[in-house]
Formats: structure tokens, C-alpha cells, sequence
């Protein structure tokens, strides 16, 4: 039996996972939290947003955005058919500092633009 996250009475189905964790994913599950009523689970949602939610900028959102076109080609270049849980540590690792790249040289004033040579 699963209890209300919020009330500790027994849970009806209702349930929350933080973002951007999928509920389909099994290895997710643990992180799942499970309410009793709509009503419990919007108490949750709404305080875990009011306490989670972190307030990008405009310019942070545009850094953001520039490390599409990197992340893209590195993406492309490893092959679009490679599903990232086959990647390898280190292509996941050169993946991640590809768009750190991107992000902190668009932040930087930089034009975001990916040299040839990749960062990894
Ligand atoms: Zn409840």
C-alpha cells in the first residue's frame, strides 16, 4: 500500500515524479511521490514548483538555446540512430561539455558558434 505524500492516508493513484524525470522510466520509481486525492497532489506540485523552480533569465534561456546547434552536430556525428543509453561514459561526458561549451560562450558574449574541432 502506497501512503499520501501529504496526509499519510492511503494513496489512490495519484502521483508526482520532479521533472524532468519520466514516471515511465522503472528506474524512476523510487523518486515517485503518491497522493490520496488531486487536492494532495496540488498541495505537493504547487510547493515543489514554488521550491524547485529555478527563474532562468532571457540570456540564459538564449544560452540555452545557442548549445542546440552543438549538442545537434555532436549528436549527428556520433550517430542519429544511437539511443543515449547506448552512449559510452565518455561520449556522454563529451556530449555535456559540448553544451557547457556552448552555454558559458554564449554567456561569455561569445559568439556560439562550434569550432571545427569538437571540445572532447
Ligand atoms: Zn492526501
Amino acid at each position: 500500500m502506497k501512503i499520501c505524500a501529504v496526509c499519510k492516508r492511503e494513496s489512490h493513484g495519484f502521483g508526482f515524479i520532479p521533472p524532468p524525470l519520466r514516471a515511465s522510466n522503472p528506474n524512476n520509481r523510487k523518486m515517485m511521490k503518491h497522493f490520496c486525492s488531486m487536492k494532495c497532489q496540488g498541495i505537493f506540485s504547487n510547493n515543489y514548483k514554488e521550491n524547485n523552480m529555478i527563474d532562468i533569465t532571457k540570456m540564459e534561456k538564449e544560452a540555452i538555446e545557442s548549445a542546440l546547434k552543438p549538442v545537434g552536430e555532436y549528436v549527428a556525428e556520433i550517430g542519429m540512430n544511437k539511443p543515449l543509453a547506448e552512449y559510452s561514459r565518455e561520449e556522454v561526458l563529451c556530449l555535456i561539455e559540448v553544451a557547457l561549451t556552448a552555454y558559458f560562450e554564449f554567456m561569455q558574449g561569445k559568439e556560439a558558434e562550434m569550432s571545427e574541432v569538437l571540445p572532447c
